[in-house]
């Protein structure tokens, strides 16, 4: 497969990183949209900005794109300042959700049509266009109009029109949010396995927390216009550095105050994962290294391959413990409704959040 690759002549500053964010802060009137955010994107990386809707993600996105100039702070790109650069004299190209395509222009036409605008020629503009197609898997499709093609496809139309400039870095703000679940999944896949093969910068806007785990090299969860925590999916997910990313990345099981002192023997907020912790039968007592808690199930909710219980704790709140229905049908695990159980999960798997 061939593939698209960055521009040679930006290797002079490789030892840069991709993209480099210092105190930036964005003001609309009274509302501040993004507050101090610092961040390094590595070459190549595939970074989510993950956060619930208003969290600052897209203002982030259009402010290196150079769509919106910041209130304060600097954006570098591969260690230069753009921060007051027009958006045509930045190296990086946005994909929208809306990938506005020319209905009447063909699959080719539509890739090529940047090109076309910047005067390069004919030979060329088929060449670098065939080549996007195929980094898409849409070799075979340059005739057809985009009417002719699914939502998934035009959206990897769209894509094929970015990466036909060769940026060095991409950008794409909930790109696949128009499209229904299955489509969804099946393009967050391929989305990755393009990104890892044309090897470029990749900065991806979702607030769907499932979304930024399957994909991202890395995740920044944002929150109120600033960052939370940045690290890979497995840090932010089975370590989460405070109770807003606890709650935002998977399911929030937090034991606090009283239930934090009797349980624990500790103050404060912690976390464990719904999935790390056991239920076994009241009587049984917790092992070596492990911590337990007794209550009794408040619900049961049959998710097909597991079932989730939440657990009403004797010593004040509630956990979610997510069981695998490996053994179990639905009516099974159904009578356990109403039951006394104790609640086991090992040490290493509470995490002390920031309250
Ligand atoms: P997200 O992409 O995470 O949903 P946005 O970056 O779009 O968040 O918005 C962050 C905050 O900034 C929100 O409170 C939003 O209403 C506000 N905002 C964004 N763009 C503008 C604008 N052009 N004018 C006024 N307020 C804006
Ligand atoms: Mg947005």
């Amino acid at each position: 497969m061939s593939s698209v690759t960055p521009d040679p002549g930006a290797l002079a500053t490789a030892t840069a990183p991709a993209i480099r964010l210092r105190g930036l802060r964005k003001t609309f009137g009274d509302v501040v949209a993004v507050d101090s955010v610092d961040l390094d994107i590595a070459d190549g990386e595939f970074l989510t900005l993950l956060g619930p809707s208003g969290s600052g993600k897209t203002t982030v996105l259009r402010m290196i794109a150079g769509f919106e100039l910041p209130t304060a702070g600097v954006i570098e790109l591969a260690g230069t300042d753009v921060s007051q650069l027009p958006p045509f004299q930045r190296d990086v190209n946005t994909v929208f959700q809306d990938y506005a395509l020319f209905p009447h222009l063909s699959v080719q036409d539509n890739v090529e049509y940047g090109l076309k605008v910047k005067k390069v020629g004919k030979e060329e503009r088929r060449r670098r266009a065939d080549e996007a197609l195929a980094a898409v898997r849409l070799d075979t499709y340059g005739n057809r109009k985009p009417s002719e093609m699914s939502g998934g496809q035009r959206q990897r139309v769209a894509l094929a029109r970015a990466l036909v400039n060769r940026p060095k870095v991409l950008l794409l703000d909930e790109p696949l949010g128009a499209l229904d679940l299955k489509l969804r999944e099946q393009m967050q896949v391929e989305l990755k396995a393009i990104q890892r093969d044309v090897g470029i910068t990749f900065v991806f806007v979702t607030h769907d927390q499932e979304e930024a785990l399957t994909m991202s090299d890395r995740i920044a969860v944002f929150n109120a216009g600033s960052i939370e925590q940045v690290g890979t999916a497995a840090d932010v997910y089975e370590h989460p550095a405070t109770e807003f990313v606890a709650g935002f990345v998977g399911t929030s099981n937090l034991l606090r105050g009283d239930a934090a002192l009797t349980v624990l023997g500790l103050q404060g907020v912690f976390s464990v994962r719904p999935e790390k912790i056991r239920i076994v039968p009241v009587g049984e007592t917790a092992g070596e290294g492990e911590h337990s808690a007794s209550g009794t199930v408040a619900e049961v909710v049959y998710v097909g391959d597991a079932t989730r219980f939440v657990v009403d704790l004797d010593a004040g709140g509630s956990l979610v413990a997510l069981q695998q229905n490996t053994h179990s049908t639905s009516s099974d695990v159904a009578k356990l409704r109403g039951s006394r159980v104790l609640l086991v999960w090992r040490r290493e798997h509470e995490y002390r959040v920031e309250g």
